[in-house]
């Protein structure tokens, strides 16, 4: 079978090499792929922002299958257009991406649903908000309604920085995507993420990480795309697996059903697990970057397969099988991410590092000049060591680290720290 899988990222380099393991890929096209890609697929110019040009691409290429990475494509319709000119396609409707596209949205069926989530208001209302804040006080938690790139998101620790927040949102500063604000309860607790695989009527578990989202060690600085990461996360048990299943993503396939946009693909619920159990911060509605790194190169089975069931509404009984080993990844980003990185400067020894085994390097922001690989773009290395604990997938993936010569570029020293300090425990 001839698939496309759009995507430039980490995500979609970790989504390229499972699906190039699958027996029954016959040709890959990646649109638009990087460097790393490029080993496992056929990198292809495509405008995926126009839809009917992507239909005539997998018309002329007989693709049976397209793989949709990241989520603007989905919330803009892409999957729709696929779907209406008979493409299978991995990744919900738009409709259904709604669960990512509007934070509004989700949190209103959590509501009506039932599924624990944070309390919240919604406001289109400058004054309104405000009023609602000095009434419940800080913190508190302010998020822009839209897709604002991971960033439209404020956890205000005092009055001054929530009234600050609510002012900034409603005046543009996540342009539309801050034009209705949903300002919640903080909820105190330790953040893990969930993926469940779905083919509109029913959802399987699929995997577990959690992610290292400050730039600095010790979680310090700003918030960034997301600095590494390790899978499985052993604090989501078993028992706590099957509670988020049924409270969670259970509800939240039939609320979409039942609203007459069924979920197809890969539901990601970024949890904050409290005392009083699981609740949703939030949901995407695709994979995670740089989760999917930590957890595809676990998997047992065959992620093409897999796609194929969610696309087709044909998901197998069992879950999918993964390795006990654990993955961890460190992001190797350029000097001055997350504000402005240094951008064009050479990296050299990724390919001795790719070599070595249990290690994985995947290319986040990277092109070729020539015969050099050069950084283009913030986060642009991710480096997967695969071992059977934390501390030695943590070991093996820094000792690849050091053999990459990038002076331009830097990563977190302690991506798995918590989990470790948990094993020495
Ligand atoms: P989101 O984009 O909704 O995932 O939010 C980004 C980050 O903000 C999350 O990963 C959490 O660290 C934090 N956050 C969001 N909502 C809450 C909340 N209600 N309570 C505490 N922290 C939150």
């Amino acid at each position: 079978m001839k698939v496309l899988l759009i995507g430039s990222g980490g995500r979609e380099h970790a989504i390229a090499n499972a699906l190039a393991k699958s027996p029954r890929l016959g040709w890959l096209y990646a649109a638009p792929g990087n460097p790393g890609m490029a080993r496992v697929a056929q990198c292809v110019a495509l405008d995926v922002s126009n839809h009917a040009a992507v239909v005539d691409f997998c018309r002329h290429n007989d693709i049976g299958l397209v793989v949709v990475g990241p989520e603007q494509p989905l919330i803009a319709g892409l999957v729709d257009a696929l779907g209406a000119a008979g493409v299978p396609a991995f990744g919900p409707s738009a409709a259904a991406a709604r669960l990512e596209g509007s934070k509004g949205f989700t949190k209103d069926l959590c509501r009506e649903y039932g599924i624990p989530t944070a309390a919240y208001e919604r406001f289109t209302d400058e004054a309104a908000a405000l009023a609602y804040v000095r009434k419940q006080g800080a913190p508190i938690v302010i998020k822009a309604d839209g897709l604002a790139a991971g960033k439209g998101v404020v956890v205000a620790e005092s009055q001054q920085e929530t009234e600050a927040a609510v002012r900034e949102m409603f005046g543009g500063a996540f342009g539309g995507a801050g034009a209705e604000v949903v300002i919640e309860e903080f909820l105190e607790g330790e953040e893990a993420s969930f993926f469940a695989l779905c083919d509109g009527a029913r959802a399987l578990p699929f995997a577990t990480a959690q992610d290292h989202k400050r730039v600095g060690d010790g979680d310090a600085g700003p918030n960034t795309g997301g600095m590494g990461a390790y899978s499985p996360a052993p604090i989501v048990t078993e028992g706590l697996a099957a509670e988020v299943m049924a409270r969670i993503v259970e509800p939240t396939l039939r609320a979409m059903a039942e609203k007459g946009a069924p979920y197809k693909g890969v539901l990601y619920a970024g949890l904050m697990l409290t005392r009083d159990g699981p609740k949703l911060i939030e949901y995407n509605c695709r994979f995670g970057d740089p989760e999917t790194q930590v957890v595809l190169p676990r998997l047992k089975d065959d992620l093409l397969d897999l796609m194929l069931a969610c696309a087709k509404g044909a998901l197998p009984e069992q879950p999918p099988r993964f390795s006990q080993r654990v993955a961890l990844t460190v992001v190797l980003a350029a000097k001055g991410y997350p504000g402005t990185p240094l951008q064009d400067t050479v990296i050299r020894g990724v390919e001795r590092v790719s070599a070595l085994e249990g290690v994985v390097v995947t290319h986040a922001g990277t092109r070729m000049d020539g015969d050099n690989l050069r950084a283009a773009g913030g986060r642009v290395l991710n480096v997967t060591a695969l071992a059977e604990t934390v501390g030695a997938a943590q070991k093996r993936a820094y000792e690849a680290v050091d053999l990459i010569d990038w002076p331009e570029g830097f990563c977190r020293r302690d991506i798995g720290a918590r989990e470790i300090a948990r094993e020495r425990a």
